[in-house]
C-alpha cells in the first residue's frame, strides 16, 4: 500500500513581523525543529527572506516566498522573480493564495503561470485553492476546487515538485474550520483530480489551511489525504507553530 508522504507544516507570515521579530521566531524554530517529526517551512515577507535565511542556516527549516512573478528578471517594478527567491535559499513559493487572487486579481491562468515559473527556478510551488462561503452554501465546493486545481496546477508535477493547499476562503483568519468529513471529501477529490493531471499523485502533499491552531491540529491533520498544514495567524508564535507540528 502507498505510504503517506511526510507531513509539511508551512507558516505563511503574510504581511506581518519586522526584522527583529522575524529573526527571533526563525531562531526558535531552528532550535526546535529536531523535536518534531514533520517538515517545517516558513514564508516570511520578501524583504525579510534574507535575514531569516541567515538565521535558519542549515537547521533544516525550509524557506519559502509568498508569491512570485512569472519572469526571471526585467521591467517589473516591485516584483520578485522565482529565481531571486531560489537565490536566497527558498525551497518553496506560495502561489494563488486567496488574498492574492482577491487583492491582485490573479486568476487560475495567472496562478498556473506562476507555478510554472517556480518550477523553472527549481522551486516547489504551494498552489492554493479553496471555495468561498457562498460557493460552499450553494453546494459547489467540490466543483469550484476541482476547477481551480485543473486551471492552476501545471501538468506532470510529482510529489517532489508540487504541494497543493486547500484553504476555504471563509476559514482563513476567521477561527472557523470545515468539519473533518468536509476536509476529507475535498482532499480525496483533489487527489483524484491531480491523478488526472499529474499521473501518480499519491505522493503530492495536500495541505489544509484556514484557522489551524494547536487545539484543532490533531483532528484536522489526522484526516485522510491531509499531509500537513498551511498556517497563517498561528505561525507567528513559535509555541503555536511548534504545537501544530507536534500535534501532526
Ligand atoms: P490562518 O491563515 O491560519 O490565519 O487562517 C491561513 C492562510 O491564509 O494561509
Amino acid at each position: 500500500f502507498a505510504v503517506a508522504p511526510r507531513a509539511l507544516i508551512a507558516g505563511n507570515w503574510k504581511m506581518n513581523m519586522d526584522r527583529v521579530s522575524s529573526e527571533v521566531l526563525a531562531s526558535a524554530l531552528a532550535q526546535n525543529v529536531g523535536s518534531v517529526a514533520v517538515d517545517l517551512a516558513v514564508c516570511p515577507p520578501s524583504v525579510y527572506l534574507s535575514p531569516v535565511s541567515v538565521v535558519l542556516g542549515s537547521s533544516g527549516v525550509a524557506l519559502g516566498g509568498q508569491d512570485c512573478h512569472t519572469a526571471q528578471n526585467g521591467a517589473h517594478t516591485g516584483d520578485v522573480s522565482p529565481e531571486m527567491l531560489a537565490d536566497l535559499g527558498c525551497t518553496y513559493v506560495i502561489v494563488g493564495h486567496s488574498e492574492r487572487r482577491a487583492d491582485h486579481g490573479e486568476d487560475d491562468a495567472a496562478v498556473r503561470a506562476k507555478a510554472e515559473a517556480a518550477r523553472r527556478a527549481g522551486l516547489i510551488p504551494i498552489v492554493c485553492v479553496g471555495e468561498t462561503e457562498a460557493e460552499r452554501d450553494a453546494g459547489k465546493a467540490l466543483d469550484v476546487v476541482e476547477s481551480q486545481v485543473r486551471g492552476s496546477v501545471p501538468e506532470g508535477l510529482t510529489g517532489a515538485t508540487l504541494v497543493v493547499a486547500y484553504e476555504p476562503v471563509w476559514a482563513i483568519g476567521t477561527g472557523r474550520t470545515p468539519t473533518a468529513d468536509d476536509v476529507a471529501a475535498v482532499h480525496a477529490h483533489i487527489r483524484k483530480v491531480l491523478g488526472d493531471l499529474c499521473g501518480d499523485a499519491a505522493n503530492v502533499r495536500l495541505l489544509y489551511g484556514g484557522s489551524v491552531k494547536p487545539g484543532n491540529a490533531k483532528e484536522l491533520m489526522s484526516v485522510a489525504n491531509v499531509n500537513g498544514a498551511l498556517v497563517g495567524g498561528a505561525s507567528l508564535k513559535a509555541e503555536d507553530f511548534l504545537g501544530i507540528a507536534k500535534a501532526t
